[in-house]
């Protein structure tokens, strides 16, 4: 988990820098977000899973954070629409439908 967080840390770092050159693009913006928004769901999807039963109730606030994240892949762009901005950025061609 510890891995994962720090590699989508690092992601989220370098994107802020060339944002503030003035550099990011809008693909790179989209592939970050898909990446990191899919590794924090199953992260919280595996952390609810080691809590076992527990974790499916109130008492942890694990599976709160993970609904929040299902929501989190819809909204800011969609988790296949940022596939296919990336699709459409390394191979030029757009598969928009
Ligand atoms: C919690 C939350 C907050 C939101 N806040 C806002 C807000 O503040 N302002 C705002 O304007 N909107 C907001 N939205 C709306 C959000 O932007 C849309 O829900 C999102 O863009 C998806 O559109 P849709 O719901 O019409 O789904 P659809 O476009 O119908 O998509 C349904 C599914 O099909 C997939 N899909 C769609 N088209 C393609 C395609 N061409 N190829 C492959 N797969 C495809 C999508 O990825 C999705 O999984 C919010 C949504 C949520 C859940």
């Amino acid at each position: 988990m510890i891995t994962e967080i720090t590699k989508a840390q690092l992601l989220a770092f370098r994107l802020g820098q060339l944002k503030n050159e003035g550099k990011a693009t809008t693909a790179q913006i989209s592939m970050a977000k898909r990446n990191n928004v899919e590794m924090a769901i199953n992260i919280a999807r595996e952390a609810r899973q080691v809590l076992g039963g527990m974790g499916i109730t109130g008492e942890y606030s694990i599976m709160r954070h993970m609904m929040n994240l299902e929501s989190v892949l819809t909204y800011e762009g969609t988790h296949d629409i940022h596939l296919l901005i990336t699709g459409a950025d390394i191979t030029g061609f757009q598969a928009f439908k």
